[in-house]
């Protein structure tokens, strides 16, 4: 097997031909992104590099502080170090 197939971006797949059966492959959709401490589906799904080519300057950075954090996390968090906890 060809070294860029093994990825675990790749989904493999069995289909019947008149020969047999033989694998193929092709690329997994992309899932929607998570919170980093709760898990709760966030608003976007994760990009592919050809789609982040397409975001504006201001698309590709993040707007808010903790961006790997759902909104109420991060309000959780943003109080908890302004408490010093
Ligand atoms: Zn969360």
């Amino acid at each position: 097997m060809q070294r860029r197939l093994r990825s675990a971006s790749m989904k493999k797949t069995r289909v019947r031909v008149p020969s047999g059966t033989v694998m193929r492959f092709r690329r997994k959709k992309p899932n929607y992104m998570q919170c980093g401490s709760c898990g709760a589906k966030m608003v976007r799904k994760r990009l592919r590099q050809s789609g982040v080519a397409k975001l504006s300057k201001i698309g590709k950075r993040p707007e808010r502080p903790l961006p790997h954090l759902c909104p109420g996390c991060m309000r959780e968090q943003m109080k908890m170090r302004a408490r010093g906890l």
